[in-house]
């Protein structure tokens, strides 16, 4: 596990009372909350006068927060009310909106390494046990990070939208590595492997799975995005062109 909860607190700026408690991922639905607890209520302020107050009751609140590598993310916590002797029932300053914290590239980087421990082949292999040979059908996409310096390539079960491999990287590598996690019986029973029309994937996907070319599909979405990147680059050349 390369990513422990202090590691968390320290990159988001969050300090005493406040901590990271926990970071729910929903690998299907591509999201993540990250939880935020007040672990000493004691010291609870009115933010008006600042003067520490006696606790009222919390209000459970979600921010919208930087994606992590396209996981849409939600910071949660219950927020304490107090009760102030002169400004009434308060709601408590809390440091992540105050300051409007965004992710640092090296917290993105932290929890893209976490990401990856958690989706390691070990575990989802145990849970494929069972069901490994119905995965006839996968699907090989690229992500990124927002600033877009991390890749990741992800497969997965374009049927259900279960996440089956990550790998670090947009290379041969890192598609190979989901394919070492297969048997050649398991390698033979793909029927499709939908990809980005990203070469390396062809090239990793040729050099695994036998018969490739007939199981090597470039679904709508792919293409169309390809064709919209590549529309991109000849309105880019035009654009140059035009201005000389
Ligand atoms: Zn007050």
């Amino acid at each position: 596990m390369g990513l422990r909860i202090e590691d968390i607190n320290h990159l988001l700026g969050i300090s005493p009372p406040w901590e990271v408690s926990e970071i729910k991922q929903d690998k299907a639905k591509f999201t993540a909350e990250i939880h935020v607890v007040c672990s000493d209520r004691s010291v609870l302020r009115c933010p008006d006068c600042d003067k520490v107050c006696p606790g009222y009751n919390h209000r459970l609140r979600k921010w919208r927060h930087t994606g992590i590598c396209d996981y849409r993310t939600q910071v949660v916590a219950h927020v304490p009310r107090v009760m102030c002797s002169e400004h009434g029932i308060k709601t408590v300053s809390v440091p992540w909106t105050e300051a409007r914290v965004h992710f640092t590239t090296a917290f993105e980087a932290r929890v893209i390494e976490w990401l990856q421990d958690a989706t390691s082949i070990s575990a989802v292999a145990s849970r494929m046990g069972v069901s490994w040979t119905m995965v006839a059908h996968i699907c090989v996409d690229e992500t990124s990070s927002k600033k877009g310096h991390n890749y990741i390539t992800v497969v997965s079960n374009p049927k259900t939208g279960t996440v089956l491999y990550v790998g670090e990287g947009r290379t041969i590598a890192s598609l190979e590595g989901y394919y070492d996690g297969c048997s050649s019986a398991q390698l033979d029973a793909l029927e499709s492997v939908s990809v980005d029309m990203w070469p390396a994937y062809i090239s990793a996907t040729k050099a695994r799975v036998p018969g490739a070319d007939e199981k090597i599909a470039f679904d709508r979405f792919h293409v169309a995005k390809y064709i919209g990147t590549a529309v991109d680059e000849v309105r880019r050349q035009e654009n140059r062109e035009l201005r000389k």
